[in-house]
């Protein structure tokens, strides 16, 4: 059988990480991410094109950093991401807001260059009030979706995510009455996308560009795999981006307008480029019929992602004394909250599951792979007062750096105003 391996980091960096910054810590690498930002840039495109990146997958202003340098734009899902792009030197125009909630503040963040995809009748209805004649993008669900699970499919009649593709005359009206531009259609179908249905969407989005004259760009959003188990596969963007590519030169044909190309990926540019070393504190098994669990120094409030979708990440057994362990072992890997959900190796719906790695003692090291989307800026963090988990970046000269301190108790009750009782 073969073994989930460790990503970028050797056995040896696992273990002066852990004994330089403590445990748990998420571990990200610059290089990795660099090369993820190249691949990202890569994509098949013929009149024009931008890649932004989703940074509810990891707003950490380090990595966010990087992406800038490299020439990456934003992805943000509330004005919030757009205040903390904003701070870290992204400029106006690269950045797109795509959110669930209008904001009362929508004028203000509008003002300073922002631009709007309005992601419903009601957000395009006050957007048009507010800015008549101005330029702005629609975000459509065009009627079917796809994602891993249920849960981050964000398509089709189950999903709020979107206008409605029966309701373009709606959007057409409320264009007429405040002379709006749509400058530019929008999809976004779940993450974790089946190819084909990534396909499909693509050429949907294409005919909203056809219905509005004044559109030059298209956006097809993010959702693309990545493998974080040895049987999972990362979707090749070359290969998903050439037919798409085609559908645009086709419209060119057909239409004479040339239509530039957004994608905006989260998972894709950031899921590899992080681990969580972790230390098992904790050994116990529940008899002969039962199972043998390890316990860790982290939990759900690093990576809430198993307990949410039952999703996998890649567990590697690091043994702290410097030995390479040979035996083989089933373990279901929990972690430190007192929650019977948290547990790492579950099915989508919490059965626990073992899962076959090498033996792991009281005090060895546990490195989760995978974890650089949706983990640090998805957690449920300071449940059971676990103070939000160290990050540490390995610069492209190797050289480990913390980007985010270890939170201290003060620090999580700080808002709190204790009064007399
Ligand atoms: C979350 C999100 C993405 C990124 O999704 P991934 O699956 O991480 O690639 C892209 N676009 C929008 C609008 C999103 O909400």
């Amino acid at each position: 059988m073969e073994l989930e391996q460790l990503k970028f980091l050797s056995p040896e960096e696992v273990r002066s990480i852990a004994n330089e910054f403590g445990t748990p810590v998420y571990v990200y690498s610059q290089s990795e991410i660099e090369k993820r930002c190249d691949i990202a840039l890569l994509f098949p495109n013929e009149y024009g094109f931008t890649a932004r990146y989703a940074m509810k997958a990891n707003p950490n202003s380090t990595i966010l950093k990087i992406m800038r340098k490299k020439g990456i734009h934003i992805d943000a899902s509330s004005i919030y991401e757009v205040e903390r792009a904003l701070v870290i030197g992204f400029k106006p125009e690269e950045i797109m807001l795509t959110s669930q909630e209008l904001s009362p503040n929508l004028k203000s963040i509008i003002e300073k260059g922002i631009f709007y995809n309005a992601c419903s009748l009601h957000q395009l209805e006050a957007y048009g009030k507010l800015f008549p004649g101005k330029e702005v993008s629609i975000r459509i669900n065009p009627g079917l979706g796809s994602g891993a699970t249920q849960k981050t499919d964000v398509g089709g009649a189950t999903s709020s995510f979107g206008i409605w593709h029966e309701y373009m005359d709606e959007v057409k009206k409320i264009r007429e009455k405040y002379n709006l531009k749509i400058t530019k259609v929008h999809t976004h179908i779940g993450s974790g996308s089946d190819p084909e249905v990534w396909r499909a969407v693509s050429r949907y989005t294409l005919e909203y560009a056809e219905m509005f004259p004044e559109c030059t760009t298209v956006n097809l959003g993010g959702g693309f795999k990545v493998g974080r188990m040895l049987d999972e596969k990362t979707t090749d963007l070359q290969k998903i981006g050439q037919p798409a590519k085609e559908l645009f030169i086709e419209f060119y044909k057909k239409h004479g307008r040339k239509l530039r190309l957004e994608i905006e990926p989260g998972t894709h540019m950031i899921a590899l480029c992080g681990s969580i070393i972790s230390r098992v504190v904790d050994k116990v098994n529940t008899g002969s019929k039962g199972f043998e669990f390890i316990k860790l120094d982290t939990g759900m409030d690093s990576n809430t992602r198993p307990s949410l979708y039952g999703s996998r990440h890649p567990l590697v057994t690091v043994a702290a004394n410097g030995d390479t362990p040979s035996n083989m072992k089933d373990y279901v890997v929990v972690g430190h909250c007192c929650e019977s959900g948290d547990i790492f190796t579950q099915k989508e719906g919490g059965a626990p599951e073992t899962r076959t790695m090498l033996e792991a003692n009281i005090g060895d090291l546990i490195v989760m792979e995978g974890t650089g989307a949706y983990c640090a800026g998805m957690s449920t963090k300071n449940y059971n007062s676990y103070p939000e988990t160290a990050e540490v970046l390995v610069q492209s000269n190797g050289k480990p750096v913390l980007i985010r301190k270890r939170q201290e108790l003060t620090q999580i009750m700080q808002n709190e105003i204790g009064i007399e009782v």
